[in-house]
């Protein structure tokens, strides 16, 4: 069975200034209980804008938030303070002069001064103090709870940031770049510690990153964003392997487009042609996106593209090729392809791998070489 909604948008839109397209632009979507949904986009396309509207922290301008069944931003608002949602901001905001301790009970105290009626209302100092234990233990920070912000690593105030978010049982979790501060190394344990948490205490979050690769291997759901708009909402498979539209495929997968040309043969490309599987109209030209992970390289005297440039990353190498037109293709190969810079190659890529997208690219130079695939469109 489906779990229910915790949270809904929609057509929810907000602006700052009645002479700029407004930051959050009719954005639809929903959040179900358990579940781990990623808000992902370049600067400024209005991530954050849209964990504000969801905290209560900005009132849309038009359109209609739910948290479960309860309309709380649009016509009928219902204030932060009065939303059951815990926020983990990108600075952490710690209470430099309290204790571990003292900073995660804070959300617990705050919430029955209020006599809400979350977990915390009604609470006893004794439940108080068992509810803190209980939050600073699954964050792995009992050993550090007599210290105070100053005292603490950045993965461990972010842990205490969490700690002190997790403690009411929030039905929802916010992270705002909750990982940006970090060094990779931490980053990359601390986001897979987070969530395993949130697994842990069942708690529905959303949070706000930049970052493709920590989008894909924490959400549940990628929600991918551009410019105030929702460009495609799926499981992270799905976003990766068949993004919605040129941008998503740009901003999520770093692919290649080469622009392409139908002919009689198939698609012709600087670097092959290319033979659509695909039946149904199709336009007189066309980007064929290709990704740099799906690239193989052999050298060839007569190959289209050369060698321009090779990082060893490690695990493979990445490859910056060019096309007589000009053009920069990158490529990620395992260590054994090893072509050396100057080299001209053969490019060939699996047939199911291709996509086609609208062209906005440049004409085609006319030394397109044969080279047989199947293309599926979109
Ligand atoms: P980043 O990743 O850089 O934090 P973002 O995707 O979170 O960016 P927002 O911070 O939501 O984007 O900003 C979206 C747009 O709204 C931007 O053009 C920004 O300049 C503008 N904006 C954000 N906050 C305000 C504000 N308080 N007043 C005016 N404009 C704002």
């Amino acid at each position: 069975m489906t779990p229910p909604n915790i949270l809904r948008l929609d057509a929810v839109t907000k602006g700052y200034s009645p002479n700029l397209p407004p930051a959050v632009d009719q954005v639809s979507l929903s959040l179900r209980e358990g579940e781990i949904l990623g808000l992902l986009g370049p600067s400024g396309c209005g991530k954050t804008t849209l964990l504000r509207l969801i905290a209560g922290f900005e009132r849309p301008d038009r359109g209609t938030l739910y948290l479960g069944r309860q309309p709380v931003g649009g016509s009928t608002w219902l204030p932060p303070e009065h939303r059951d949602v815990g926020i983990v901001f990108q600075d952490y905001a710690l209470f430099p002069h309290l204790t571990v301790e003292k900073n995660v009970a804070f959300g617990l105290q705050r919430r029955r001064e209020k006599g809400r009626r979350q977990v915390a209302q009604g609470l006893s100092s004794a439940d108080i103090a068992k509810h803190t234990a209980a939050a600073i233990a699954l964050v792995g920070l009992e050993g550090l709870k007599h210290r105070f912000p100053h005292e603490l690593s950045g993965g461990q105030q972010q842990r205490v940031a969490l700690a002190r978010a997790l403690a009411p049982r929030p039905a929802i979790i916010l992270l705002d770049e909750p990982f940006s501060n970090l060094d990779v190394q931490v980053r990359l344990y601390l986001r897979q510690e987070v969530r395993d948490i949130l697994r842990q205490v069942g708690a529905s979050g959303v949070f706000v990153t930049h970052d493709q690769e920590e989008a894909l291997a924490l959400a549940d759901r990628v929600a991918v964003m551009n410019q105030g708009r929702l460009e495609q909402i799926d499981v992270p498979e799905v976003v990766y392997g068949q993004p919605a539209s040129r941008f998503v495929a740009e901003f999520v997968t770093q692919a290649n487009f080469l622009p392409a040309q139908a002919s009689p043969q198939g698609w012709q490309t600087e670097v092959g042609c290319f033979t659509a599987a695909s039946t149904g109209a199709q336009p007189a030209q066309a980007d064929l996106m290709v990704r740099q992970e799906d690239i193989a390289l052999a050298e060839d005297a007569e190959g289209a593209a050369v060698v321009r440039d090779r990082q060893f990353l490690g695990r493979e190498y990445k490859y910056c090729l060019q096309t007589p037109g000009g053009q920069l293709i990158h490529a990620r190969l395992p260590l054994d392809s090893a072509i050396a810079v100057g080299r001209r190659v053969r490019v060939t890529v699996p047939s199911q791998r291709v996509r086609l997208y609208p062209a906005v690219g440049q004409p085609l130079a006319e030394t397109a070489r044969p080279n047989s695939l199947s293309v599926p469109l979109v």
